[in-house]
């Protein structure tokens, strides 16, 4: 399946390379009034050359873009939003929620980390490896950058262009901030990392911005989401990495199936003896890259918070780390 659809409705992809693991970013030009861009990509030279090459080639000038919409915080979707917005002099448009994040990106990405180090270490990632990662995240924080919200947009809203009305959802999970935009008359849903088509999306802890200390519950959030997505009438679904996707319900089915499985899989080595949610990574993936040892364990504990919501699970906490037992 091609973009070819989403071109006709005057809905351009270009593929923006990134420094991580997932690859290219989708960006999306929406020929309308006004000239909108969904995401502008990474904060790099070469980035920011790609996304102009790719606006040339369907006849445009970065100069000429009205309306940056940002789907999500993430810094592979929202790095260059700032330069675009500079250069253009474009509105920024962005979900409440993601707005503190974007607009004192530095602050609240070390904020992030902070948070993210405590979580680790409480659930027995040995030091070393919460250090070497933490340096890693710093070197990665100069592909992002922070830029101002001139536009804010809330759940249920509805952005007028003068051939199309998208209408706004706040989807959290994979990020706090996740937005998807339907077009309901083209049956359309521009949903960036909410749902992709290769890979089941990361549901990423991240730091709660209500001022508790309590860690979010990012998957459970997640599928909550994603049933409400489920429930949408779409032909046409255009993520923030990869292919488009053209049957939503049964991927969305395929990956209520897959959470369900690796929930039940870490049930029966809980039942087996209490282990941290990082031994609990090590039986599932064996010796993990330091570099995947947030996403790996954001996917343990959102398993385990399943289990714990089911009453199945428990999480007893012994000198500082979490560990989780069966109940009786
Ligand atoms: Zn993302």
């Amino acid at each position: 399946m091609s973009f070819e659809l989403a071109a006709q409705a005057g809905v351009h992809r270009i593929a923006v390379p990134t420094p991580f693991a997932v690859g290219r970013v989708n960006v999306y030009l929406i020929e309308d009034e006004p000239l909108t861009l969904v995401d502008a990509g990474p904060n790099s030279g070469t980035s920011f050359d790609e996304l102009q090459q790719g606006l040339r080639g369907l006849g445009h000038d970065l100069e000429e873009i009205e309306l940056v919409i940002l789907t999500h915080q993430h810094i592979d979707h929202l790095g260059l939003v700032g330069l675009v917005a500079s250069h253009s002099g474009a509105d920024v448009a962005a979900i409440d929620a993601a707005v503190p994040f974007v607009e004192r990106f530095s602050d609240e990405a070390q904020a992030d980390d902070d948070f993210a180090r405590d979580v680790m270490l409480r659930n027995g990632i040995p030091e070393d490896v919460v250090s070497a990662l933490q340096s890693v995240s710093r070197a990665f924080r100069a592909w992002g950058a922070r830029a101002d919200v001139t536009r804010v947009l809330h759940d249920g809203d509805t952005l007028e262009l003068r051939d199309r009305s998208l209408q706004v959802f706040h989807r959290p999970g994979h990020s706090p901030s996740d937005t998807v935009f339907l077009d309901p008359e083209r049956r359309m849903l521009i949903a960036a990392d909410h749902l992709l088509a290769h890979i089941s999306s990361n549901p990423l802890i991240t730091r709660p911005r209500d001022g508790s200390t309590e860690r979010p519950k990012a998957l459970v959030t997640y599928l909550e989401s994603l049933a409400l997505t489920r429930e949408m009438d779409v032909d046409l679904v255009l993520p923030g990495h990869g292919d488009p996707i053209t049957d939503h319900r049964s991927l969305i089915d395929e990956r209520f199936a897959l959470h369900r499985r690796r929930a039940e899989k870490l049930a029966g080595l809980i039942a087996e003896r209490p282990r941290s949610a990082y031994e609990l990574a090590q039986s599932l993936w064996g010796n993990i890259a330091v570099t995947q040892a947030f996403l790996t364990l954001s996917e343990v504990l959102g398993h385990t918070d399943i289990l714990i919501d089911e009453g199945r699970v428990e999480e007893v906490e012994e000198n500082g780390v979490a560990r989780f037992t069966a109940v009786a």
